[in-house]
């Protein structure tokens, strides 16, 4: 027989974080490893999702999503960032914010063509770039503060680069990048004439006064750049698969055909329940949402610092790398698994966000844990010989 898997299978094979969350269920453990918030979902979100299926939207929607939601979609971006989004023609909603990218890669890429990523990296982004036949090129951020120089960017420059992806506030480091760094990106990215995609599903979850500013708005990058979030996070709402790219009609057009071919659309009623809750939850809401993650970040930093694992306290994201680097092991897989024994909490090994021997000292934890999750992760984490 000469059936065989395809080349870029191996790129999707069993994930570190799903490969931790076994590990975790079969010692029993606290799941600090997988990115799934388990925060309530709020009312209003839940409420519109269940009056729309009653009220029979449980059909097809139009390619790139039901009007209510392409509305409160543009409503709220004005809002917060003041970014200006034609809900007819520069708005798709996809399937979460993993579905907008795949369908911004297969639109606007062709195989061959390099697409700089910063380094630590969130591996979806990678494997979505693979999956279409593009070749990611690092750019390394620095620890403590994860900069970066206008130095790599060029060196990472070859004929062949078409985009670059920026995630602010970004997984697994929470960094959130700066103006400076930002028009650093635009000057870099006008320079060669490149795509910028963004992902900024993060972008409520900010601490120490810290704001979010979406590259898009930054000079020269509006026609350029495939902005990029969804709800998933800000609404507890994983699950649901919502999220959106926008961005100039010329390029959104067919991203949302490759959208129609892949997922059809995203969930008919979710739909309805996003939009209810946009336009319904106001300031208050998200800074509530920020206070609330705040306190779980410092639950969890004091408890790695008093652990003696030294936290890289995130400025941004729900997620805490970790030194790692006292306990016993040859690499991160090794020390993430010795925590987990001694423990009982899973994290994610740090080479799982790096490439080519990155990340051995430092783990990954996530925080969106309910608060007495969090207090027994935490107290767990201080046994720590
Ligand atoms: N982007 C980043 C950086 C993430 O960390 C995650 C989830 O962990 C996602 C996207 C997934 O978003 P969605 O659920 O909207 O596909």
């Amino acid at each position: 027989m000469n059936l065989r898997l395809s080349e870029r299978h191996a790129w999707v094979l069993q994930s570190e974080i799903r490969n931790m969350s076994i590990e975790c269920d079969r010692v029993g453990g606290i799941n600090l490893s997988q990115g799934v918030c388990d925060t309530e979902v709020p009312p209003v979100v839940r409420q519109g999702a269940r009056e729309a299926m009653d009220q029979g939207i449980n059909t097809y929607t139009r390619y790139d999503g039901l009007v209510e939601l392409r509305q409160a979609i543009a409503d709220k971006q004005r809002r917060f960032t003041g970014m200006a989004v034609d809900p007819e023609g520069e708005i798709v909603v996809s399937a979460g914010a993993t579905g907008a990218l795949y369908c911004t890669c297969l639109a606007l890429l062709n195989p061959g063509d390099e697409v700089i990523i910063f380094e630590p990296f969130y591996g979806y982004h990678i494997s979505t770039l693979v999956a279409t036949g593009a070749t990611p090129v690092y750019v390394p951020l620095c620890p403590p503060d994860w900069s970066f120089q206008r130095e790599s960017l060029e060196r990472a420059w070859t004929s062949r680069t078409r985009a670059i992806i920026v995630n602010t506030p970004a997984n697994p480091s929470g960094k959130v990048f700066t103006a400076e760094e930002l028009q650093t990106i635009a000057a870099f990215a006008v320079h060669h004439d490149l795509f910028v995609f963004t992902d900024e599903i993060y972008e409520h979850f900010l601490y120490d006064g810290c704001r979010h500013l979406p590259p898009a708005l930054l000079p020269g990058l509006g026609e350029r750049t495939i902005t990029i979030s969804g709800l998933s996070k800000t609404f507890s709402i994983t699950g649901w698969r919502v999220g959106y790219a926008l961005g100039d009609a010329r390029w959104l057009q067919t991203i949302g055909h490759f959208n129609d071919l892949v997922y059809v659309c995203a969930p008919a009623p979710l739909q309805i329940g996003v939009a209810r809750g946009l336009n319904a939850l106001g300031d208050d809401y998200y800074e509530g949402l920020a206070r609330q993650y705040l306190h779980k970040r410092d639950m969890i930093c004091r408890a790695l610092t008093d652990a003696g694992l030294p936290p890289l306290v995130p400025q941004g994201a729900y997620y805490v790398l970790a030194d790692i680097s006292r306990l016993p092991g040859g690499n991160s897989k090794e020390r993430a698994m010795h925590l987990l024994r001694e423990t009982g909490v899973a994290a994610v090994p740090g080479s799982a966000f790096y490439h080519e021997g990155g990340g051995e000292d430092l783990a990954r934890f996530c925080f969106a844990k309910d608060d007495p999750v969090l207090a027994e992760a935490a107290a767990r984490l201080r046994t720590l010989k």
